[in-house]
């Protein structure tokens, strides 16, 4: 299973391409592993076979597409990098189908098992693709935070393929500045991640077995419109085509606010001549601060007093410390929980210019 080197990417086959949830002749539910996180209403649309009412863009499908495409790259960087790599075949990949609960599987196709050269026992690696906002929220928040779905859809792999939960591997590339890394989370914390992700979905099954596969008998929906995940559900037109229309209405009137083309261009004019003003005096203030730097070292001190324009300064050498956390240590070593009282988010909002 091992590969010495590395394999040119090839087509992927049809098999990937299945709903993500759909039930199955000995009737069960079925959802696919990729799709752990969506939302439960939305795996209820598609296993009852619902016809998306906003189908995925042709910008989404670059993207999703792109990602998908780059994931043999992030092997083969793993393979330089003394990882041992079997990647799956893209044209005729692993299935794996675990039996997650009463009348609930899950199943999907890994991207790649592996280990470090001579160290431990294979795992599943999961390799994914973001860009430079998510990678960096990745590596700081640990993938249980940031991405809990893909540990619980590794953690799943591994019980498939090993019959036990193993430590797993998320590698991740920044489709951005193209840099990769990896996370391994422990096989426990992998354990949790996976059966929260069956617990949540046993109700889904519950649902089945109540209702029969009826697609008017609808779960309750898992998120509200201005969700993310619901701005970018295939079903949101069904799901609650009031709240679209709502939704598109005050981003109309957003976009109406007062102000005028004319304003808004006479306000980017005078951004760039403050920007250009400040780069010009930062580069003159830098120019000025490296020859007095160099007036100091030349007089063999730290400190000396000048006299300025309206008065006599300090000029003097300043130490800056700076203290850095290593994130990835530190995820390796703490639950998620215990992370989430240390490493918190706030976001902010600001407009950029570029
Ligand atoms: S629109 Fe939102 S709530 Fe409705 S199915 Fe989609 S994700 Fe779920």
């Amino acid at each position: 299973m091992t590969l010495s080197n590395p394999t040119p990417a090839r087509s992927r086959s049809s098999a990937y391409d299945r709903p993500a949830a759909r039930f199955t002749e000995d009737h069960r539910l079925d959802v696919r592993a990729s799709a752990l996180g969506q939302c439960r209403r939305a795996l209820w649309y598609a296993a009852t076979g619902q016809a998306a009412t906003n189908p995925m863009t042709d910008e989404t499908k670059l993207v999703l597409e792109a990602g998908q495409a780059l994931e043999p790259v992030v092997v083969r960087a793993m393979q330089r990098r003394f990882w041992t790599v079997t990647p799956s075949d893209p044209e005729d990949p692993w299935r794996v189908e675990v039996e997650a609960g009463a009348g609930l599987v899950v199943s999907g196709h890994p991207d790649a098992t592996g280990a470090i050269e001579l160290f431990g026992e294979e795992r599943v690696i999961e390799v994914k693709t973001r860009g430079p906002e998510a990678f960096k929220r990745s590596k700081t928040l640990g993938a249980e935070r940031s991405h809990p779905e893909s540990v619980a859809q590794a953690a799943c792999y591994s019980v498939g393929l090993y019959g036990e939960c193993r430590d797993v591997v998320i590698a991740t590339l920044d489709t951005g500045s193209r840099r990769w890394d990896y996370e391994v989370i422990p096989a426990a914390r992998a354990e949790r991640a996976w059966d929260a992700a069956r617990r949540r979905l046993s109700t889904l099954a519950e649902h089945h077995e109540a209702c029969g596969p009826d697609p008017a008998a609808l779960p309750e929906r898992d998120f509200t419109a201005s969700d993310w995940q619901c701005q970018r559900c295939p079903y949101l037109n069904l799901c609650q085509p009031g709240e679209a229309a709502n939704e598109a209405e005050e981003d109309d009137q957003d976009e109406a606010e007062p102000v005028s083309d004319d304003s808004a261009r006479a306000a980017l004019l005078d951004y760039e001549q403050a920007q250009s003003q400040i780069k010009a005096s930062d580069q003159d203030k830098r120019t000025a601060l490296k020859t007095l730097q160099h007036w100091l070292q030349k007089k063999g001190v730290d400190k000396a007093r000048l006299e300025g324009s309206a008065k006599t300064r300090t000029v003097g050498m300043v130490a800056n410390r700076r203290y850095s956390v290593d994130h990835k240590r530190l995820n390796a070593l703490l639950d998620p929980e215990q992370r989430a009282e240390i490493v918190t988010e706030q976001v902010s909002e600001y407009v950029r210019v570029s």
